[in-house]
């Protein structure tokens, strides 16, 4: 072994003596860019993660509605009005349900309402309504919470890909897109993005040397561990399979986000990765301007031309701040209105009132606020084509830095405090 490359057993047991220099890619990065050499002696486990809309998800629940013999199984479940999927078992006779639900499901009465809202509102320890109709023809009620359910799990089959686009709307219309939380405007005037950049996983770790099936991390706060590559995944383009408890998740880190084309969900990741050799850290030390950030048409994807992280994550505001004082009390609060995470409420008379806990800083309420209220500099797409140049400003991001920040934070002092044990993977992952 060189005197570039380290045993996981070695790391394991730096960290054990605590002697291991463990850092997030953010205090990496900000290192590399006041223009530090970072040196593969000076760090050995880099801690990184993602916010984001991540729409392969499902959950597995089973909780007990009626004592045994009330019915004989069930056809039909609705959840808060979200619909599940009956089984796999059909727990014949026992009057316990077994379900599916799909993240992206949505309620059958609130179009605003889906899958990631109700997964949020579980992991809340929130009573969950649940309608059931019986294969003999009977329909009947009940309640339930998280802690009457013996099994609640959380799967993604497409979560944490490498970084991901930049979409704008060429064409003149308008359209409705799962991109955006309200119309998509055209004409090249306005764009959205997701990733969290230089704080990645996989960007921090493209040929998977670290991440693998069976790889320990973090899904919503909770330990999970890698299943394998998610649907879809391609070597350029990877992104993981994954599960989780939900019965320890973090309300903080989940939710439903409301796009123009309906309700999608939230998750969040924290994975570790251990500086195994100097190949991991010459990735490690890519920051934002490095990470090529491709702009697409949101109609079909057509890629239109690429620029980089830095112009959606350098020399921009991480958080959107609120000033009650500059609420203007408007006759319809079009913020109220449109944000995607039903966080700002508005009664008249009054300023509008903001929960933080519940925002996820994308930023629309920027644009949309009749008094100014709102705040953050999003950044702009340096927009670069033969026909056009121009800058595009982003009003709306669909990944949240400021809490993969948190969790690369946490995950950091659980393994320095020893809650959180490096993984070597049970199997590598052939990209
Ligand atoms: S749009 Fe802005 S100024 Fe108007 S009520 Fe809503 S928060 Fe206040
Ligand atoms: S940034 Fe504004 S629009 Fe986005 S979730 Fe927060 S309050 Fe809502």
């Amino acid at each position: 072994m060189s005197d570039k490359e380290r045993t996981y057993q070695e790391i394991q047991r730096k960290i054990d003596n605590g002697k291991a220099v463990v850092l997030t890619a953010d205090e990496i990065c900000n290192r590399v860019r006041s223009g530090e050499k970072i040196n593969f002696e000076d760090v050995d486990v880099v801690t990184t993660a993602t916010r984001g809309i991540m729409s392969g998800t499902y959950a597995v629940f089973s909780f007990k509605v009626a004592e045994p013999n009330s019915f004989i199984k069930a056809s039909r479940v609705w959840l808060n009005n979200v619909p599940a999927q009956v089984g796999p078992c059909p727990n014949e006779r026992l009057g316990v349900l077994d379900l599916i639900v799909h993240g992206t499901a949505h309620s059958k009465t609130n179009p605003n309402y889906g899958g990631g809202h109700l997964f949020r509102e579980i992991v809340e320890g929130k009573p969950i309504t649940v309608e059931i109709e019986t294969v003999e023809g009977h329909w009947f009620s009940t309640h339930t919470n998280i802690k009457d359910m013996q099994y609640a799990k959380l799967f993604g089959t497409r979560h944490a890909f490498r970084n991901y686009l930049a979409f704008v709307n060429p064409v003149n219309e308008s359209l409705p897109s799962i991109f955006h939380a309200a119309e998509f405007r055209g004409n090249l005037s306005e764009a959205t993005f997701c990733g969290c950049g230089e704080l990645n996983p996989i960007e921090n770790d493209p040929d998977l040397q670290t991440i693998g099936i069976g790889t320990r991390v973090m899904i919503n706060g909770n330990y999970g561990y890698v299943s394998g590559l998610g649907t879809r995944s391609s070597p350029g383009k990877p992104n993981l399979g994954g599960f989780s408890d939900m019965h320890e998740m973090i309300p903080e880190y989940m939710g439903g986000f409301v796009t123009s084309a309906g309700p999608e969900i939230i998750n969040t990741w924290a994975v570790p990765i251990p500086v195994i050799n100097q190949d991991i850290l010459d990735n490690i030390v890519k920051i934002n301007s490095d990470i090529e950030l491709k702009v697409v048409d949101v109609s079909g994807r057509l890629p239109l031309c690429k620029t980089n992280y830095a112009d959606v994550w350098s020399n921009v505001d991480e958080e959107v701040t609120y000033q009650p004082s500059e609420c203007i009390d408007c006759r319809v609060c079009e913020v109220e209105r449109t944000c995607p995470m039903g966080a700002v409420t508005h009664k008249r008379g009054e300023s509008a009132a903001h929960n933080p806990i519940l925002c996820f800083n994308c930023g629309l309420c920027t644009t949309n606020c009749a008094g100014n209220a709102f705040s953050a500099a999003l950044g702009n797409i340096d927009y670069c084509t033969a026909e056009t140049e121009k800058g595009i400003p982003v009003v709306v991001r669909q990944s949240d830095r400021l809490r993969a920040l948190k969790a690369a934070d946490e995950l950091k002092t659980k393994i320095i405090s020893g809650k959180f044990k490096i993984s070597e993977p049970v199997e590598y992952i052939n990209l």
